[in-house]
């Protein structure tokens, strides 16, 4: 698989994705628009609810930390300032499995055992 991830450099001005909206009705990890079925923890009637995102705001924290999450998801607007898994819940964050399993544990401590010191966070996710 190709990977077309790029490093997002807090530095560099003018390219900033400040402003742009979350579309909640939306998957959250992509914003796009394709047939596939969006996948709503929140609908779910099940004693786990809410578990899928308390999950995926760690997975998501986990990766950008290793600077390891793609240009598409903004940490920012995915976090009104109460944390990443109370805005998701709050909302009724949608997202599609193919990119939802896109994040899961064994690819984060992969990525981290990659990314051994941190200054090295260049182009390598
Ligand atoms: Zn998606």
């Amino acid at each position: 698989m190709a990977k077309v991830y790029k490093v997002v450099d807090p530095l560099q001005p003018g390219t900033s994705t400040q402003g742009l909206e979350t579309d909640w009705s939306k998957c959250v990890l992509c914003q796009e628009d394709t047939s596939e079925v969006l996948h709503c923890p929140a609908e779910s009637t099940r004693a786990t609810q809410g578990a899928g995102y308390k999950t995926i705001a760690e997975l998501l924290v986990g990766f950008d930390r290793i600077g390891c999450l793609p240009t598409s998801i903004n940490l920012s607007r995915l976090d009104d300032g109460n944390g990443i898994e109370e805005t998701l819940q709050r909302h009724n964050a949608k997202w599609h499995d193919s990119c939802r399993l896109l994040y899961n544990r064994t690819k984060l401590q992969r990525a981290e055992k990659r990314k051994k010191p941190p200054e090295d966070a260049a182009d390598d996710c």
